[in-house]
């Protein structure tokens, strides 16, 4: 393939039978005055084209679902790649919208985190692993010979509550011993729970000795299959994990079957592609609600002159367009009840006079006199004002007066990455999706042409299977690197 692209008689809107070549894997910018034809040329030509080519490409049963574009006029246009066309858009500027949201570059890693990443403990840093029963049983296997274990289902942990009916259950279904609070209770006799105390209860399934190390196969398969089978019974009882407490060391094990840090509890929930949205509840960062910045008003923004007094318009959103005088009746109470000057420069005021203009009397009311009629009322404080209309108001023009009061902090919870730890927590070759998204082209190029080597082959079948979440991360790659990427 040449490296040039070759556009020969383009005349779509208003271009004149144009003749051009643009090299690949260049930054190529088209400029102009307005109407020159720039966008005829980027969009409704190459765009264009590229995009008819690659649905053409397509079979006809999906074609039947796309809108099939009319061929740019044009007498021919070689070395086309399929293109990725970012529109600029100036009307809003939305914070959820990036460019791998836009170019869907965003859904294959979604995907390819969910089906190859592996969660990671905040608290320990260990890969966090779902086992099947068969693991446990194996892992059980290794307690050396002649140990004492017990096989339990935790089925209270660390929560409050008297727990009558639970322990009644259990006595019906023929369990026999419970451990309450570390203590080990025939079950008939478990005294009475504090119902505000929290409670540990976890039942005895099975009480095991691992077999003599001289024990033969057969003996040894025999015992197998009795811990396969208890751990079933307490799987049972308590989906999910299964308690083995060695008697000792005293040490507990604890086996899930779901993705959960064994110290920590930390849990996992089931990982599939929306978690790594940072769109959606599941995967936002509940400290940004998803947006990597934390919005406040700044009490900076709102006096940018502190050499100005409250009557010189100190207060910005007081003084647009001397709307001040809206205000006369609260300026007038706050000077009369709690002397606020106002005429002297804001910066002379105390921190407690600024405080109470800033964030208001709390539920201290203070009497306004409304051209002749009194009333009382606490007063809100600007800030505390303007925060409120920001999150009531429904008008774009009015929420954007009023950021002009915010100013923008990175989150303290996601430090920017917008998506919360159950999501940031899985990784691949040691990094979130985020890690990967923040990368420059060329490194995440790099990365991803470097990933098969750090994959067992069932994760890479994996990654290159059905949907080809890997491929496409790679295809697409190669699309935003050699493809045109018009921004008009
Ligand atoms: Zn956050």
């Amino acid at each position: 393939m040449s490296g040039i692209i070759k556009v020969r008689g383009a005349r779509e809107n208003n271009l004149k039978n144009v003749d051009l070549d643009i090299p690949k894997n260049k930054l190529v910018v088209f400029t102009g005055v307005s109407g020159s034809g720039k966008s005829s040329l980027a969009f409704n030509t190459i765009y264009a084209e590229g995009q008819r080519r690659y649905v053409e490409s397509l079979s006809s049963y999906a074609r039947q679902f796309l809108d099939m574009q009319k061929k740019p006029d044009v007498d021919l246009i070689e070395g086309l790649a399929p293109a990725i066309s970012i529109e600029q858009k100036t009307t809003s500027k939305n914070p959820r919208s990036t460019v791998g949201t836009v170019t869907e570059i965003y859904d294959y890693l979604r995907l390819l985190w969910a089906r190859i990443g592996v969660p990671y403990s905040p608290v320990t840093g260990l890969p966090i692993k779902s086992q099947t029963i068969a693991e446990m049983v194996e892992m059980t296997m290794d307690i050396p010979a002649g140990v004492r274990a017990y096989i339990m289902a935790p089925l209270v942990r660390d929560r409050k509550g008297e727990y009558k009916k639970e322990l009644a259950f259990l006595v019906k279904q023929g369990y026999q011993r419970v451990i309450v609070d570390g203590e080990l209770y025939d079950l008939s006799y478990v005294p009475p729970l504090d119902k505000n105390k929290k409670h540990n209860i976890f039942v005895i399934i099975d009480r095991i000795q691992m077999p003599a190390s001289d024990a033969s196969d057969e003996d040894k398969e025999e015992f197998k299959s009795r811990v396969y089978s208890s751990f079933e019974g307490a799987l049972r009882l308590v989906p999910g994990s299964v308690l083995l407490r060695r008697l000792d060391t005293n040490e507990d094990v604890l086996y899930s079957q779901s993705y959960a840090c064994p110290v920590s509890g930390f849990a996992v929930p089931k990982i599939e592609p929306r978690l790594f949205s940072f769109n959606a509840p599941i995967g936002a960062c509940q400290g940004c609600d998803g947006l990597g910045v934390q919005l406040n008003m700044s009490p900076d923004l709102v006096v940018p002159d502190p050499s100005k007094s409250i009557l010189d318009g100190a207060i910005a959103p007081w003084s647009r367009g001397g709307m001040l005088s809206q205000f006369e009746h609260l300026v007038d109470a706050l000077h009369k009840q709690f002397k606020i000057p106002l005429s002297k420069p804001w910066h002379t005021l105390t921190q407690e006079q600024k405080d109470l203009v800033l964030y208001g009397t709390g539920d201290k009311p203070i009497k306004i006199n409304w051209n002749g009629f009194i009333y009382e009322k606490p007063f809100e404080g600007v800030i505390p004002n303007i925060e409120r209309r920001w999150r009531e108001s429904d008008s774009e023009s009015v929420r954007a007066e009023l950021a002009k009061y915010q100013s923008e902090k990175p989150c303290p919870m996601c430090h920017g990455k917008r998506l919360n730890i159950q999501a940031l927590c899985i990784k691949i070759n040691g990094a979130d999706i985020i890690d990967v998204c923040d990368m420059s082209i060329d490194d995440s190029y790099n990365w991803f042409m470097d990933l098969p080597n750090h994959l067992t082959q069932k994760e890479r079948d994996i990654a290159k299977g059905r949907g080809t979440a890997y491929s496409s991360c790679i295809t697409n790659w190669q699309w935003s690197v050699r493809g045109i990427v018009c921004v008009g």
